[in-house]
């Protein structure tokens, strides 16, 4: 018997490796999506990464030939610097992050990581230099701390533990009943989507990519989970090449710059406070969303009454 539970044993280590590799990518970038037809070039180098400079230089894409989504975008992220996309639902921001991750090949322009283009580095170089927090993370059946590990595998206890106070994570963890060993996931603890995103927010501080992306959830938090995702986030993106994608517009205030997408073209760019002066798209973006927040929170505080 003990012949044949080893094997097992191990089939069993391997399958939920692969399926939990296989759960993390497709929730980032719907996986089954995703043309396979990006390959690395016959005898591509590993990207060899200085300071983690990001350039978009005239940038082309479309999915379908018939429907360009991207007409020609240029911007740079300076080493440590963030920069924040923002625009319309459908104007190409989540594409953008898509594509830096080589997903799929454009058209026409140049990515580049410190002045290498990304169609001649290996995409596992690539992608082992960039670190994602998604927009929703799901979590796998396993503990707490299992989930925050994913970020180094090899991270010792004290290590987790400091990830997720640096996430904000960590008072909400020692209030569960087994603490870090309590079960999450679909059959254990059923985590709230900001609770989630500060798991994300932990295994990044582990990981600690040179290159950074945050996708800002599109659901609506309440201002203090806001709060505190926010200054989670600004100590993760500290020091790091970041790019925001962000679908509402709470994280990007401190950007460095933000580029304002529109029919896949750059309509503005500049300091929040810049942008805000120009009386633009931007600003009006910006007045409906601190109206629609304002909305919220009354109602929030409806409810709480009830
Ligand atoms: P949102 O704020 O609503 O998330 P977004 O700006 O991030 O929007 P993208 O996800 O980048 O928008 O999508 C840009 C456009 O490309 C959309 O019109 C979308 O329908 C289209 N699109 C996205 N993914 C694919 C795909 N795999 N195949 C074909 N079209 C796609």
């Amino acid at each position: 018997l003990m012949q044949l539970s080893v094997p097992l044993n191990f089939i069993g280590f391997i399958y939920r490796e692969v399926r939990q590799g296989l759960t993390d990518i497709e929730q980032m970038f719907d996986l089954l999506d995703v043309a396979q037809e990006v390959q690395d070039k016959p005898g591509a180098n590993a990207l060899a990464v200085t300071d983690g400079a990001i350039r978009f230089n005239d940038v082309h894409f479309a999915y379908d030939p018939a429907r360009p989504i991207l007409k020609g975008i240029s911007f740079e992220v300076p080493a440590g610097k963030t920069v924040a996309i923002v625009g319309p639902s459908g104007a190409g921001k989540s594409t953008i992050s898509r594509l830096l991750f080589r997903f799929y090949d454009i058209q026409k322009g140049a990515i580049t990581v410190d002045g290498q283009d990304i169609r001649d580095v290996t995409q596992e170089s690539l992608r082992k230099v960039i670190g994602m927090v998604p927009q929703d993370t799901v979590l796998f059946n396993d503990t707490i701390a299992y989930n925050i590990r994913y970020g180094r595998m090899s991270a010792p206890e004290e290590e987790v533990e400091r990830a997720a106070e640096l996430a904000q994570i960590s008072h909400f963890i020692k209030l569960l009943p087994d603490g870090y060993r309590s079960m999450v996931g679909e059959r254990g603890l059923k985590l709230s989507g900001g609770e989630k995103q500060r798991v994300a927010i932990a295994r990044t501080i582990l990981k600690a990519p040179p290159i950074l992306i945050l996708d800002e959830a599109t659901s609506a938090l309440d201002t203090a989970t806001e709060q505190e995702i926010q200054s989670a986030l600004d100590i993760v993106s500290q020091g790091r090449t970041t790019l925001v994608i962000a679908h509402r517009l709470s994280t990007v205030i401190g950007a460095d710059e933000i580029i304002v997408l529109k029919d896949g073209l750059i309509a503005e760019r500049g300091t929040h406070r810049s942008l805000l002066g120009k009386k633009g798209l931007y600003a009006s973006m910006w007045d409906r969303q601190r109206e629609a927040t304002e909305a919220e929170e009354r109602l929030r505080q409806v409810r709480e009454k009830d």
